[in-house]
Order: C-alpha cells, then sequence, then structure tokens
C-alpha cells in the first residue's frame, strides 16, 4: 500500500498508486473501473481510485437494507460510541485526510487541516444527540406520543468544494439516528471520502457505512431506487432539482443544500477598513468555492471608490498557487469545469464592466485564478446573476438602501447573505428584510451545529444542523394509545 505522503510524486498508473478501496457490505473492494483523480495545483492526475458500477451500487443498497434494522435497534449511546469512535479515528490520521483534500481539492493545507478538525468536531457533536419520544397528550384516557424512527437507508451524496465536512454533515446525523448509509462523493474528490470507509471499516458494522465513487452516472441511481429511504444532497440548484424530479416514483424524501448568489451589503455607517478584509476573506476563501461565500456586493455609492481600493489593495498582496506550499494565501481552482466557468464569466464581465484587480489565469497547468473583482456591471449581468463560485467579485454601487435590498432579493437564491454595518441593530433590522435561509451581521461562515442552516427559494429544501436538520433523518410515527 502506498503512503499518501507519496501520492503526488507517484505516477497515476503505477500499480502502486491506488491505496484506495470501495467499502461494500463490509469489506474494503476494487472498483468495477478505475479512474485518475486531478490535483487541481498541476492539472495532473496523482492517483487512481476504484470507480463503481450499478452492479456494485445494488450490492451496496442491499447490504445497506440487511444492516439497517440491526443498527437502528441499538441505543443511541450504543450509536455514539461507535460515532464517537470514528471521530477519534479520523482525528489520528488528520495529515492523511489534510494532504488527501488539498490534492484532490486544491485548498491551502492549514484550511484542510481545519477541515478535518470541524469534521472530528462535528462527529464528536452528532454521536451525542439523542431524538427522545416526546409526549403530546397525557390523560383523560389518552397518551399521545411522536416517536422519531429513522428513514432506513440515507444516500449521502456530497459536492466537491469541503469533500469530507459536507460527507461527515451527512454521516453523522444519519448514523446516530439509525440509518445505515451509502457515501457518494463528487467524482473529482473522491479520496478523502474512500479514506473514511477505510477508517470506518474497523469500526462499524457491516453495510452500516459504505462508500460508492462514480463519475456522475450512479447519483441518479440512487436518487430514483426504491432501496433508498432518504436523499440527504448538497451540490448545485440544477442537479438538486434533478434529484427533486427523480425522487418523484418512490416517494423518497430529500434533503437538498445547493447553491448560492450571497449578497454583502454595507450599510452607510460601514468602516470600509474594517469591512474590506473580512470581505476579501469571504469571497477568497476556499478560493470563493463556498455555498456561503460573498458572492456579490452592495455598497453606497459614494463608498464603492474607497472599497475598490482596500480590495485591490488586498488582491495585491494575495499568494495565488499550490495549497502544499508555504507562503500560499489562495489555492487553485478545483476542478477543470469550474475553472473554465469562472473563465467564461470573467470574459463575460470583462466586456460590461470595470476591472478593479486580477482577471486573468496564471500561466500553467493548474487551476489558478487570482482574486478578480469588477465594479460597475449592469445588473443584469451574469456575474452578477449567477453563482461563480470562484474568487471574483462584482462590486455594485446603490443610492438608496430599500433599492439595494430590492436588487439583492431580485434572485432565485437565498442561501446566505451579510449585513456590514456599524450599528448592529440596524443592521439585524436590514438582515431581516433580505430573503435567505441564513443571514449574519458583521460576521460569515458562522454554522454552529446547534443551530439550523438551509436555503430559501432555489438554494434548498430542509435543514442541517440543528434538532431540525437531525429530524430530517427521521420521520414522525404517532403512537395513540387508550390508556
Ligand atoms: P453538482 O451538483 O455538480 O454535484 C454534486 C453531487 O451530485 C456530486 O456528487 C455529483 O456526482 C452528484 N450528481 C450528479 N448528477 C446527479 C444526479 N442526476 N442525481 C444525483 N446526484 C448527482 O455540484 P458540485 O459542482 O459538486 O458542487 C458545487 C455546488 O454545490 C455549488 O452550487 C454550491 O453552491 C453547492 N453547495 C451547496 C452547499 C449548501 O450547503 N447549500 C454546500 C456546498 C456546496
Amino acid at each position: 500500500m502506498t503512503d499518501i505522503a507519496d501520492l503526488a510524486t507517484l505516477a497515476p498508473d503505477s500499480p502502486e498508486a491506488g491505496p484506495f478501496r470501495l467499502l461494500v457490505d463490509g469489506a474494503l473492494v476494487d472498483g468495477a473501473a478505475s479512474m485518475a483523480v486531478v490535483n487541481p495545483a498541476t492539472g495532473r492526475p496523482f492517483c487512481t481510485v476504484p470507480r463503481a458500477d450499478a452492479a456494485q451500487l445494488e450490492t451496496a443498497i442491499a447490504a445497506a437494507r440487511r444492516a439497517q434494522p440491526a443498527w437502528a435497534r441499538t441505543s443511541y449511546a450504543e450509536r455514539g460510541a461507535l460515532i464517537g469512535a470514528l471521530a477519534d479515528a479520523v482525528e489520528a490520521r488528520i495529515d492523511d485526510f489534510a494532504r488527501l483534500i488539498t490534492l484532490e481539492q486544491g485548498k491551502l493545507l492549514g484550511h484542510a487541516r481545519g477541515e478535518v478538525r470541524t469534521t472530528v468536531a462535528l462527529l464528536r457533536h452528532a454521536a451525542g444527540q439523542e431524538l427522545k419520544p416526546e409526549i403530546l397528550r397525557e390523560g383523560d384516557g389518552t397518551r399521545i406520543i411522536e416517536k422519531r424512527t429513522p428513514r432506513g437507508v440515507v444516500a449521502a451524496i456530497a459536492p466537491w468544494n469541503f469533500p469530507l465536512f459536507i460527507m461527515a454533515q451527512k454521516v453523522g446525523p444519519a448514523l446516530i439516528t439509525g440509518n445505515a448509509v451509502i457515501c457518494k462523493p463528487a467524482p473529482t474528490t473522491p479520496t478523502s471520502a474512500l479514506l473514511l470507509g477505510e477508517v470506518a471499516a474497523e469500526i462499524l458494522p457491516a453495510g452500516v457505512l459504505q462508500t460508492i465513487v462514480d463519475q456522475n452516472d450512479l447519483g441518479a441511481i440512487l436518487s430514483s431506487h426504491k432501496g433508498i429511504d432518504f436523499v440527504s444532497f448538497t451540490g448545485s440548484s440544477p442537479t438538486g432539482k434533478k434529484v427533486l424530479g427523480s425522487s418523484v416514483d418512490t416517494m423518497k424524501r430529500v434533503s437538498l443544500e445547493l447553491g448560492g448568489n450571497d449578497a454583502a451589503l454595507l450599510l452607510d455607517d460601514a468602516d470600509v477598513a474594517t469591512v474590506a478584509p473580512r470581505l476579501f476573506a469571504g469571497f477568497t476563501n476556499n478560493s470563493g468555492q463556498i455555498c456561503l461565500a460573498t458572492k456579490r456586493v452592495y455598497a453606497p455609492s459614494g463608498m464603492v471608490d474607497e472599497l475598490c481600493d482596500a480590495l485591490a489593495g488586498l488582491a495585491a498582496q494575495a499568494v495565488t498557487g499550490d495549497g502544499l506550499q508555504q507562503g500560499t494565501t489562495m489555492g487553485p481552482i478545483s476542478n477543470k469545469a469550474q475553472y473554465e466557468k469562472v473563465l467564461d464569466l470573467i470574459e463575460d464581465a470583462r466586456a460590461q464592466g470595470t476591472l478593479v484587480a486580477g482577471g486573468e489565469a496564471l500561466p500553467g497547468e493548474g487551476y489558478f485564478i487570482p482574486p478578480t473583482i469588477f465594479r460597475d456591471l449592469p445588473e443584469d449581468s451574469r456575474l452578477v446573476q449567477e453563482e461563480q463560485f470562484g474568487p471574483v467579485l462584482p462590486v455594485q454601487g446603490y443610492d438608496d438602501l430599500d433599492e439595494a435590498i430590492e436588487r439583492i432579493n431580485a434572485s432565485d437564491y437565498g442561501l446566505g447573505g451579510v449585513v456590514w454595518t456599524s450599528d448592529v441593530d440596524r443592521g439585524i433590522d436590514v438582515a431581516g428584510r433580505i430573503v435567505s435561509g441564513t443571514v449574519w451581521v458583521n460576521r460569515q461562515f458562522d454554522l454552529p451545529f446547534d443551530v439550523p442552516f438551509g436555503g430559501a427559494r432555489h438554494s434548498g429544501l430542509g435543514r442541517q444542523h440543528g434538532a431540525e436538520g437531525l429530524k430530517e433523518f427521521t420521520q414522525a410515527t404517532i403512537i395513540n394509545a387508550s390508556i
């Protein structure tokens, strides 16, 4: 078996280059085929991984259906102990997980370690959760109880921007509530999920957690399969709509965490010098590939010059490069398709607005786009209206706050957003007028595990985190007794 520390230097067709196996029915197995995984910092494959076919997926679904009833009969405490052990095992391999995340996804190694640490914390949090039966009515000869029972077999379908953490957001709550789970990572970032399967194989009963890697061909089978009871999906809105469509025949329940076009709104009392670095982090963190990243800015017209100068100064200091290299402050775009999409949006914006910073891909084979800022784009331009999912920001001026809020709300999306102000009460008031699942005031990316989050409109259905998020993985059984 290859050491993960060597992966970046191995030839992808080397027989040694694939330490990874699928986890199916308790066994670590080869795929029906294999495929290369590309390092976005080099544009070249760094390893091969197993790729499952439809028959292996059927085997996994059958194994999950066999395993789930016994798993559901265990107590919360028993399941919590095993999820806690999984968290410990992930933590013990933090270096391997972090390195894989940087190699497959591109983010800075320090941020990859942060993703692993947050994953461990989330699993530990999930391990301590319990949905107790609730007595809804008692007396006069009646006892009515609401019991939360597991959905059954959960398909956990994840995107590529936080490949381990988003998978854990599904795995933790699914397992603690008594479901079996089939993990299907994005095709460009499967290695961290495969390592999670390898770690879980030592801890969880056969069939309770399995890993299936595809090339965008098995997700549709999962979301239409009668052996899957619940799809917990995170990804783009167009794919989310497909999941919703293909779940209809089986009346499958789904939770959809989808895209966003989050606005940052600066009020006229905001201090530009304070806000600019935080705004800069809000659109460049993870190279802008965060569902809740700032994707457009609205600032009072009189502040736009000062804000753009400050953002351009920060862009000039940024070091875009390989996430494994010390000194890099922003990594590459995670895959070629996304890189080309972001470049296309830049070209479209160049023709319509004023370029403030960046605007050109860096030379070489890696997918590098430095922080790029435009100002004064037409409101109907693609960069203002679409989800760019990259380090490119349009700065738009406004003269009237009501009109700015109207422009923010004139979107199909409604995932997040930030109000920046020196007056927090005013900020909270304005935040309440933005149509969105979460609106932060003077902060961003704060997602406590006990607070539900999710999207409005085309940004999603259902919630994650908090009791509401946990309940998504269960259904209510009402027990109505005559006593
Ligand atoms: P994507 O929709 O292309 O893919 C997501 C997953 O769906 C992948 O695993 C993919 O293989 C799978 N898939 C593809 N076709 C499918 C089908 N027909 N049925 C079922 N599954 C299918 O998304 P992406 O490009 O990997 O991720 C980026 C998107 O994810 C962005 O829009 C981003 O905003 C969104 N996102 C949302 C959240 C959130 O919490 N709301 C978090 C992270 C990312």
